[in-house]
């Protein structure tokens, strides 16, 4: 098997494609490609038989130059310092295709989650928003949800944070539960955006959206919102959909919700009563659909893999699920993909306007979220098709680096550099 592409690597390779397309200095670009600072940290905890454990923690907070540095914090035993560097960096540029005015950061810890109790899993979030406090704030830093963690993490750091900063700081966090500040549609915001990417996609490439069958990779809160919405709101057919336990199949259409509450009651999708057969996660990439959705984790697709893809569009929920060789193959046998840094915008944009509405203390419907929400994901999705036309490239994802680049560059520029 080939080795495993290293995320970092991967982002910095996507930042030099899409640099030969824009005017920014060599010596800049070097401050694009590398985080501004990582925090690693022990972080100590008590466990519930009394014993300590020590669990390592990162924050990378990769680039500020458009805004306070933004993005989630994952507890997953795979994460580590170049993850969180590529995620952060990957953050810079999401943020910078949705124009929202933020820069780019990402937390992790080293941890199986499913191990801890709720205690547990409190004392070390606690411990960890201790740690992140001086560097964190609401003009500063703003973590939010990613993998395995939500809404109850949310408000464990919103909590110690103001407690030790003697205030209220709803806006130090987004994604929080809506009565401690956060915000209607946050929880449905990645799905929502991967859906919308969706239906712009096959208007733009001139197909059916409604006659299409769908493949979801994937099946926390992005991938099975993201096959819920699809199936509801554009009526495609989500045929298969897996997790990290296998994949379940129906050729006549699967019901999208009924899999998640599956899911909800007993930990996987596999045992879906209603699915016709079950295969693996790898027999789920390479089906013969019109949409593939990776929305696990990053290297979900590499090259070898990417050679037997016969879907014909791929909607990246995940951050990062195509390496860069897989991208070199799918654009060569033109099989269209759209970024994550496009497609899965709606978790952080939707955590702008959470953020935005803590700062006034004034609470939006949700019906007013969603609005906006497509209003963010259409334009940046016109956007990115106009500089893929007008710049003549291979792909989205260069398309979709070229216009971040080029916000970057210039609010760079118009700042300029501090000694
Ligand atoms: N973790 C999500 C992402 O990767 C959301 C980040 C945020 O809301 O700040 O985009």
């Amino acid at each position: 098997m080939a080795e495993e592409a290293n995320p970092f690597e991967s982002l910095q390779e996507q930042i030099d494609d899409a640099a030969v397309h824009v005017d920014v200095p060599e010596d800049v670009l070097e401050r694009f490609k590398h985080p501004e600072r990582v925090l690693e940290t022990n972080l100590t905890v008590e466990m519930d038989d009394g014993s300590l454990s020590i669990f390592k923690a990162f924050r990378s907070q990769f680039n500020g130059d458009r805004g306070p540095y933004k993005g989630g914090v994952r507890y997953h035993p795979g994460v580590s310092r170049d993850e969180v560097k590529a995620l952060s960096g990957w953050m810079v540029y999401k943020c910078g295709v949705v124009d929202i005015p933020y820069g780019g950061g990402k937390g992790g810890i080293v941890v199986e989650p499913r191990d801890l109790s709720t205690g547990e899993l409190e004392r070390l979030t606690r411990s960890f928003a201790k740690e992140l406090r001086p560097i964190v704030g609401e003009d500063r830093d703003i973590p939010a949800p990613d993998v395995n963690t939500g809404q109850r993490e949310m408000n464990w750091i919103k909590d110690t944070y103001e407690t030790l900063e003697n205030t209220t700081a709803p806006g130090v966090v987004t994604g929080k539960a809506i009565e401690s500040g956060g915000s209607e549609g946050r929880v449905e915001a990645t799905g929502r955006s991967v859906m919308l990417t969706a239906r712009e996609a096959f208007d733009y490439l001139d197909r059916d959206i409604e006659s299409a069958t769908v493949a979801v990779q994937g099946y926390g809160n992005a991938g099975s919102v993201a096959a819920k919405l699809i199936e509801s709101e554009l009526g495609a057919n989500v045929v298969a959909v897996s997790d990290s336990s296998g994949a379940v199949h129906d050729p006549g259409g699967l019901d999208a919700a009924a899999v998640r509450s599956h899911k909800d009651e007993t930990g996987t999708v596999t045992g879906y009563p209603d699915a016709s057969e079950e295969f693996s996660n790898e027999d789920l990439l390479t089906m013969d659909v019109d949409l593939l959705i990776p929305a696990a984790l990053e290297n979900a697709i590499d090259g070898d893999l990417a050679r037997d893809v016969k879907a014909d569009v791929v909607v990246e929920a995940a951050n990062g699920p195509l390496t860069p060789e897989a991208d070199d193959v799918l654009t060569e046998s033109e099989v269209y993909v759209f970024p994550d840094i496009l497609a899965n915008a709606g978790g952080v944009t939707v955590s702008y306007f959470e953020w935005v509405q803590n700062r006034q203390r004034f609470y939006w419907p949700e019906s007013r979220v969603n609005d906006e929400l497509e209003r963010h994901i259409v334009d940046a999705f016109d956007g990115l098709t106009a500089a893929f036309e007008n710049h003549d490239l291979p792909n989205f994802r260069r398309a979709a680096y070229v216009v971040a680049l080029e916000r970057l560059g210039r609010a760079y520029r118009e700042s300029g550099t501090w000694p």
